[in-house]
C-alpha cells in the first residue's frame, strides 16, 4: 500500500512496525463547542482510512484524544459562568453522539488530556534537563533554536515559525514577552487563580496542547508508532512542535508516517463565523442521511480541499440512490430467477465482479483514492443496470452470480461505512406515504413492509384483470404512476419500482 507522507513529501510504501498491525493516532477535538462539518470531514477521512486498513486485514489500534484542557475551554467556561469540567462534559458527550450519528467507529482508546498529567510533567522536566527548554515564572518554553531539525515536517524555518507564532501567541496575556525567542512555544503554562491547575516543579499550571498529544500518543502506542494524522491545518505549529518535543526528549523517531486531510470549504469559501457560513455537523445530519454526507466526502480525495454545497449534497444523494436502485434490481432478479431459458449470462457477471473488486483495491491501495474507487463501483452498477433489462431473465444457477454482485456492492460500500442493506428488501422498509394513500384509494390494507404491500397491490390488480375488471386494473396502474412510481409487466411478472 502506498501512503502519502507529509514529512517525506511523497508517497511511501506502508511498512508497519509490526507485521499485520497498524498503530495510529489522530488528533481529536478541543471540547468547548459542537463540531462543525470541517472537523467532521477530517474525522470521516480517518474513519475511511482505518476501515480500509481493517478490510485489508490489518489489526488497527486507533487512538484519538480529547483535548479537555485548553485556553478556549477556560474562556468559554468564564463567559458562561460554568466550570471547565461542565463545559467539557457537555461537549464530550455531544461529540461522541455526533460521531455515532455520522457512522464513525469509536477509537480503540480515547484518552483525555486531564487524566494524563504526570506524563506531561515528565516530558517537560526531561526537556529542561536536556537543555531544550527553560522556565520563566512558572511557564516552561521549548527552545526552538536548540533543535537543529526543527521544521522537518512543515518545511518552515525558524524565522517562518517566529512570524507564525507572533499571531498565534497574541493572546493578550503577554506570554510571548517572557520567551527568549518568538518561535519558542509553551510546554507548560502557569495557571491563573481559578483556572484548572496541577502541581508541578514550576508551581501550579497546566500542559500546552502539543505536550498533551505527544504524551498520549507515546503512552498508548509506544514509539515510534505507524501513523500520526489530523487536518492539514495541524501541520504547523501543532505537529511540527510535537515532533520537536518528542525527538528532543526521547531521542528516537516519533511517528513513521504523517497523514493530513484537506480542509473543507463551503461554496468555495473558507468556513468562518464572520462569513456566516459555519455549519455544525448535527445541523447537517438533522436534514441529511449520514450516508449521503459520507458519499459526498468520498467523492473528493482526502488530501484535496473539499467544497461543500447543497448541490453537491444532492448529487451525492443521487449517486447513492443509483447504487441502491441497482441493489433493488438485483434483488428482484434473484427472487424471480427462472428455470426456463436464461437470457443473462452468469459468466459475464462473474467477470464484472472480479474487475470491479480488483480495481477498487488498486485505487484504495494507492493512498486511499476513494473517488476513483467509488467511480469504479458506479461503472460496475451501470453495467449491471444495462444487463438487467426487466424483460430479461436469469437462471436459478446464474442467480448465484447476481447474489455475488449484490454482496460485492454491499461489501465495498461497507468499507466506506455506508450500509446498503439499510433500505433493501432484507429490511422491513416502512411503507412510504404515497403508497399508503394508494392503498386507501383502492381499498386495501397495507401489509406492514413496503415489499409485501407492493406484492399485495400487484395481486389485487392481477385479480381485477382476471375478472376482466379493466377499470379497476387501470385505476391501480394510474394511481401508481401519478405517485411517481412505475408499474411494469415483464417476462417474469409485474414489478413496481420508483
Ligand atoms: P480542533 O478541535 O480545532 O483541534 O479540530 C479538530 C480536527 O478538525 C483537527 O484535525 C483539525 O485539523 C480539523 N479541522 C478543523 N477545521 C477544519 C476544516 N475546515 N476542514 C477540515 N478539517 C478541519
Ligand atoms: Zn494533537
Amino acid at each position: 500500500m502506498q501512503i502519502y507522507d507529509t514529512k517525506a513529501r511523497k508517497k511511501r510504501e506502508l511498512i508497519p512496525r509490526e507485521k499485520g498491525k497498524v498503530a495510529m493516532y489522530v488528533c481529536g477535538p478541543t471540547v468547548y463547542n459542537k463540531i462543525h462539518i470541517g472537523n467532521a470531514r477530517t474525522f470521516l477521512s480517518f474513519d475511511m482510512i482505518r476501515r480500509y486498513f481493517e478490510y485489508r486485514g490489518y489489526e488497527v489500534t486507533f487512538v484519538q484524544n480529547l483535548t479537555d484542557c485548553d485556553d478556549k475551554i477556560i474562556n468559554k467556561a468564564n463567559e458562561e459562568g460554568r466550570s471547565p469540567e461542565e463545559v467539557t462534559e457537555e461537549f464530550i458527550n455531544k461529540f461522541i453522539n455526533d460521531m455515532h450519528d455520522a457512522g464513525v467507529l469509536d477509537p480503540t482508546i480515547r484518552p483525555r488530556a486531564t487524566q494524563e498529567i504526570p506524563e506531561m510533567i515528565d516530558i517537560t522536566q526531561t526537556l529542561i534537563d536536556k537543555g531544550h527548554a527553560y522556565e520563566v515564572e512558572g511557564d516552561v518554553y521549548f527552545d526552538v533554536s536548540s533543535d537543529k531539525t526543527y521544521g522537518v515536517l512543515s518545511g518552515r524555518d525558524v524565522e517562518d515559525a517566529e512570524s507564525g507564532h507572533r499571531t498565534l501567541v497574541a493572546d493578550g496575556q503577554g506570554l510571548e514577552k517572557r520567551k527568549r525567542a518568538e518561535a519558542d512555544f509553551a510546554l507548560w503554562k502557569a495557571s491563573k487563580p481559578g483556572e484548572p491547575s496541577w502541581d508541578s516543579p514550576w508551581g501550579k499550571g497546566r500542559p500546552g496542547w502539543h505536550t498533551e498529544c505527544v504524551c498520549m500518543s507515546k503512552k498508548y502506542l509506544g514509539l515510534p508508532f505507524d501513523i500520526h494524522g489530523g487536518g492539514s491545518d495541524l501541520i504547523f505549529p501543532h505537529h511540527e512542535n510535537e515532533i520537536a518535543q518528542a525527538e528532543c526528549a526521547w531521542g528516537q523517531g516519533f511517528a513513521n508516517y504523517w497523514m493530513h486531510s484537506g480542509m473543507l470549504k463551503i461554496n468555495d469559501e473558507k468556513m468562518s463565523k464572520s462569513l456566516g457560513n459555519f455549519l455544525m455537523l448535527d445541523e447537517v445530519l438533522n436534514q441529511t442521511d449520514a450516508r449521503v454526507l459520507r458519499m459526498l466526502t468520498l467523492q473528493t480525495h482526502y488530501r484535496t480541499p473539499l467544497n461543500f454545497s447543497e448541490e453537491r449534497l444532492t448529487e451525492a444523494g443521487k449517486a447513492l440512490g443509483n447504487i441502491e436502485n441497482c441493489i433493488r434490481n438485483l434483488e428482484w432478479l434473484i427472487k424471480n430467477a427462472t428455470d426456463g431459458e436464461p437470457t443473462i449470462d452468469g459468466d459475464e457477471l462473474v467477470e464484472l465482479i472480479k474487475k470491479c473488486k480488483d480495481a477498487f483495491i488498486s485505487h484504495m491501495d494507492d493512498d486511499f483514492n476513494a473517488p476513483a474507487a467509488v467511480g469504479e463501483i458506479a461503472s460496475f452498477s451501470n453495467e449491471l443496470n444495462k444487463i438487467f433489462d426487466p424483460n430479461k431473465t436469469i437462471s436459478k444457477d446464474d442467480s448465484k452470480a447476481a447474489e455475488k454482485a449484490k454482496d460485492l456492492l454491499v461489501e465495498l460500500f461497507g468499507v466506506f461505512g455506508i450500509d446498503l442493506n439499510q433500505n433493501s428488501e432484507n429490511n422491513d422498509e416502512s411503507v412510504p406515504a404515497e403508497i399508503s394513500s394508494i392503498c386507501k384509494t383502492i381499498g386495501i390494507e397495507e401489509a406492514g413492509t413496503l415489499d409485501k404491500t407492493l406484492e399485495k397491490i400487484i395481486s389485487v390488480r392481477a385479480e381485477a384483470r382476471k375478472n376482466k375488471d379493466w377499470s379497476k386494473a387501470d385505476k391501480i396502474r394510474d394511481e401508481i404512476a401519478s405517485a411517481g412510481w412505475t408499474m411494469e409487466d415483464t417476462a417474469q411478472g409485474t414489478k413496481i419500482y420508483k
